[in-house]
């Protein structure tokens, strides 16, 4: 979805097709993308889409590039002395079309010393196992910019048997399940969803399913297909109210993801997988040091702290 340098490529120009950056973002630090998705696979062909066209929208997953492709580059970028915060899912079209997009996350939290994103636009998450997979990651941000089936073929132009109805559905379901943080994009589209009727109608969908944080985006760049052209300002700003206060501009200051520490956030993490002692540092805004006097005084309470990686 980003037109990234691909300075990872810089350490063995032929090698890397599938992994690019890392690319720093105030959000998501530095972050290394992997594309599973080249060329353009998708199973939406947005009218504001910033990639082109899809060719032929899909909703059928599959097995294209090979994973141990996938895997043997991350390893050649961990070899090469690579690092980043977040290994990101993400790329040129819908990285959980991939079967084994969850195991890009297994190799991030095993090898990779990394926490880990996913960059979705949610259409599978009716599928109980794209929101399994999509659980391995520390951070996952879905898209909805539309209120119902007709508004949603509108902006989206969903391969066929997609319904907005199911992937909201899995959305809530996804938001019971997932202990990590849940972001959602809106991309806000003038004369198609900026109205006070329809965005009032899209947050009440969005906040029934509970996201941490929700950022109003609109065209940057006009896509030459569809002329869309950018929300000004001012009625994004006015629309973040609508949203509720876990709202923001795309183009303002977005929230870091870190996570305010509890003893609850710090078990509910550990649970999902070991994590080493820099990563929860620079999750939850502590030093190192502390982490370990945390830790340490955790495990003398005989709390599952045990399962740190050193
Ligand atoms: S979900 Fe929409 S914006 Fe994202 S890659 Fe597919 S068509 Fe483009």
């Amino acid at each position: 979805m980003i037109d990234i340098p691909n300075t990872a490529a810089d350490i063995n120009p032929p090698a890397l097709k599938h992994v690019y950056g890392p690319v720093s973002s105030r959000r998501y630090g530095q972050s290394l993308g992997v594309d599973l998705s080249v060329p353009k696979t998708c199973s939406f062909n947005c009218l504001f889409c910033q990639i082109g066209p899809t060719p032929a929208t899909m909703a059928e997953r599959n097995e294209i590039p090979p994973i141990s492709e996938v895997l043997a580059e991350l390893d050649f970028w961990r070899d090469s002395g690579g690092t980043a915060d977040f290994i990101t899912a993400a790329g040129s079209g819908e990285p959980t079309l991939h079967r084994h997009f969850g195991k890009v996350f297994r190799w991030a939290h095993e090898k990779g010393d990394c926490r880990t994103l996913l960059l979705s636009n949610g259409s599978l998450f009716w599928d109980p196992e794209v929101r399994r997979d999509a659980k391995l990651a520390d951070v996952v941000k879905v898209s909805l910019h539309a209120w119902d089936q007709s508004s949603f073929e509108r902006i989206c132009r969903p391969h066929p048997t997609l319904r907005l109805d199911r992937i909201v559905e899995g959305y809530r379901k996804f938001r019971e399940e997932f202990t990590g943080r849940l972001d959602c994009e809106v991309f806000i589209i003038p004369g198609i969803n900026d109205s006070d009727e329809a965005a009032t109608k899209t947050a009440e969908l969005v906040k029934s399913f509970s996201p941490d944080y929700i950022t109003l985006n609109t065209a940057i760049r006009p896509p030459a297909e569809s002329g869309v052209v950018a929300c000004p300002p001012e009625r994004i700003r006015a629309l973040l109210q609508l949203f509720g206060p876990n709202a923001y501009a795309g183009g303002g200051e977005p929230p870091a993801v870190t996570i305010p520490f509890s003893e609850t956030a710090l078990l509910n993490l550990l649970s999902r997988h070991p994590v080493s002692i820099p990563v929860l540092s620079r999750t939850f805004s502590k030093s190192e040091s502390e982490m370990r006097e945390i830790l340490k005084e955790m495990k003398n309470r005989g709390l599952p702290a045990f399962a740190i990686m050193e």
